[in-house]
């Protein structure tokens, strides 16, 4: 059995929203799905273990932000890499209220879903949240976000239309230089790029970044990182 060949389906990536009492929380997911047309719904996987898990299973509502292509690192590391239970997820991000009374997050979404809960099965590690839409706005008509395209970018394999961009093989002396990676996240740090995000210039070495320089995907410091082999 070959279970690479698991990487080979395709996903969205999207943060998946809930809310409490008065909390709100979310976190991203690429296990989005649409289950029926008549009537709409559509299905979340949510690890037990996460905040958002506790506020679904309470609330019975979740709202799906569908994340726009562009959208920064540093933007999903916020939902993806923080616990809501150290962080307040919605203070520094622009959102507005749903009809579910859950947050739907306004920035780098190009739309959004709203559910009710339906149903629910228990698969272990995870629950599988069925709901109901019960609103659906598109908000940009612009390209969104892929796991695979996510993943490519993370990885350092940076896209020609982005402004970090070096041609292959101009940079000879820049190329041999050490990429690092880091144990959190996976996310490479490569010295041909840089990290625009934080004014890092491309040539800089992983040595020479300031010692308070942190991972922009999921904002842990040096010490995690570890040289990519
Ligand atoms: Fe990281």
């Amino acid at each position: 059995m070959n279970l690479k060949t698991l990487y080979k389906i395709s996903y969205g990536l999207y943060v998946v929203s809930s809310k409490m009492d008065k909390k709100f929380n979310g976190q991203i997911a690429n296990t989005v799905f649409q289950i029926t047309a008549e009537p709409p719904t559509i299905a979340v996987s949510i690890n037990k273990e996460n905040l958002t898990h506790e506020f679904i299973r309470k609330s019975k509502v979740f709202t799906v932000s569908i994340l726009v292509k562009e959208t920064p690192l540093k933007f999903i590391g916020h939902f993806g890499f923080r616990s809501g239970r150290e962080v307040e997820k919605f203070q520094d991000v622009s959102y507005k209220v749903g009809v579910t009374g859950a947050p739907l997050v306004m920035e780098n979404t190009i739309g959004y879903l709203e559910a009710e809960v339906i149903n629910s099965l228990d698969v272990g590690t995870h629950t599988l949240f069925m709901g109901k839409v019960v609103a659906a706005e598109i908000l940009k008509d612009e390209e969104p976000l892929t796991y695979a395209y996510y993943h490519k970018v993370k990885r350092g394999a940076t896209p020609k239309t982005a402004p970090v961009h070096i041609e292959e093989g101009t940079h000879q002396e820049i190329k041999k230089m050490q990429k690092y990676k880091c144990t959190v996240c996976e996310y490479i740090y490569d010295p041909e790029k840089g990290d625009s995000g934080s004014g890092i210039s491309p040539g800089t070495s992983f040595e020479d970044l300031p010692d308070d320089w942190v991972c922009p995907v999921c904002g842990v410091g040096k010490d995690k990182f570890e040289k990519k082999v």
